[in-house]
């Protein structure tokens, strides 16, 4: 810091000390408006993609799944049928919300891999936000989609709850919430509500689109990949004195308090189990309590 760029012509009244640190000009100028502009253009990506399920420490939040049968047979049997990718958390200058990138390592030198940025092994649910979220305009928002990235624990605990279902959480809403900051972001305590037809869920937030609103997130679409060269060049891997990276995987205490629409639950829940899908075609919509 403090490199004096850039020369002065005739300046015959120049302050001895030069301009403070703050000041930036030339080089490190531009490097860091090329940050800035980099910041920008991932909260822009970011907007066009959902979102993922994220509960601050203490909070909770009331949710339900638009995937999660178990496997019955064959090898795979007592396992979530559903998609798991190797992926890097990385938290860039500039944004406090952390982007996920899909690890490489399968195909190619993973650049985040070799920085020590810990790749995580995930499963890839859909899931509802049905918690009420006001913004900063005091619009209120509710049931979002969101992305449920599940690590090894929170998958065991989601398929304890599958097995006591009959095999599924599709359609299981639940309360979650998390203990402390050392506890997986996506929450570590689930408590079903209960468990109703994703039509009838669908249909309860919007009677005309539910079929949107239900349909499971396209992984391939919504996940981030990066060739190794992308990878280098978007993290300055390959300038030594460029921000690169900050931000380890695996770390759940290092996650910033970040995403704007934390889960404190202000819903009321009703008493009692909700009652179960039980196969009926008539759902009492009054039951449902979202
Ligand atoms: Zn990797």
């Amino acid at each position: 810091m403090g490199i004096h760029v850039g020369s002065k012509t005739g300046g015959a009244s120049q302050k001895s000390g030069g301009d403070p640190s703050w000041l930036m000009s030339g080089k490190q100028a531009k490097s860091v408006e090329k940050e800035h502009d980099d910041a920008a253009q991932d909260r822009k990506d970011a907007r066009g993609k959902l979102w993922r399920y994220y509960l601050k420490p203490e909070a909770a939040g009331k949710i339900f799944f638009l995937n999660g049968d178990i496997v019955t047979e064959g090898e795979e049997k007592g396992s979530f049928d559903i998609n798991f990718v190797e992926e890097h958390k990385v938290t860039t200058q500039g944004s406090k919300v952390p982007n996920f990138y899909v690890c490489v390592s399968r195909t190619e030198t993973c650049p985040l891999c070799e920085a020590g940025n810990f790749a995580s092994f995930v499963g890839l649910f859909g899931i509802i936000d049905t918690t009420v979220f006001t913004d900063r305009d005091g619009k209120e928002h509710k049931n979002r989609k969101r992305i449920f990235a599940a690590k090894g624990q929170t998958i065991k605990k989601l398929a304890k709850k599958a097995a006591q279902n009959g095999g599924s959480i599709v359609g299981m809403l639940m309360d979650v919430s998390r203990s402390d900051n050392r506890s997986a972001t996506v929450g570590d305590d689930f408590d079903k509500i209960g468990v109703w037809p994703l039509e009838a869920l669908g249909k309860n937030i919007d009677a005309e689109k539910w079929q949107d609103v239900i349909a499971v997130p396209d992984f391939a679409e919504e996940l981030t990949y990066l060739s190794a060269a992308e990878m280098r060049e978007k993290f300055h891997m390959d300038d030594p004195s460029g921000p690169g990276y900050q931000g380890q995987s695996g770390e759940p205490g290092s996650d910033a308090p970040a995403y704007p629409d934390g889960g404190d639950d202000s819903l009321p829940i009703p008493p009692g189990d909700g009652g179960g899908a039980s196969g009926s075609d008539k759902v009492d919509y009054n039951d449902i309590p979202f």
